[in-house]
């Protein structure tokens, strides 16, 4: 079945987020082959959070240095391949492993209602712990 270019391939909706992947294409090198692809969060470049703090990744996401290989070895070292990717089947899921994960600043419970700017300094913290680790 031939898609177009911006046509909905599958919406996610994974613990409190969603993610509608379109098809596409990620380089314009894929482009001149003609070959649509869905394509997939980077969320390695842009983290994305569970509201306890576990990082989301997809299946064929390169994996980080907590990567546990699931059938000994080496594997083919995506974070589908690792113990704390819970189905190998999924494309998106939610990392559990506890050294990925973040925790909330006290300021995020501040009484002053300001959670939407608490939230996005928080996300920006954690952009740039993400790229140190
Ligand atoms: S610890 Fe998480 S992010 Fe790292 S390789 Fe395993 S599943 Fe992927």
């Amino acid at each position: 079945m031939l898609h177009n270019e911006g046509e909905v391939y599958k919406v996610y909706e994974i613990e409190d987020k969603s993610f509608t992947i379109y098809y596409g294409y990620y380089s314009d090198l894929d482009r001149e082959g003609e070959v649509l692809l869905p394509i997939f969060p980077n969320f390695y470049l842009d983290p994305v959070y569970t509201k306890e703090g576990f990082p989301y990744c997809t299946r064929i996401q390169d994996a980080c240095h907590h990567y546990c290989c699931r059938h000994g070895g080496s594997g083919d070292g995506w974070c589908s391949d690792c113990v704390y990717y819970p189905d190998e089947s999924m494309e998106i899921a939610v990392c559990m492993c506890n050294k990925r994960k973040i925790t909330k600043k006290d300021s995020m419970e501040d009484k002053r209602g300001n959670v939407r700017n608490e939230e996005e300094s928080y996300e920006k913290e954690n952009k740039k712990k993400e790229s140190i680790i």
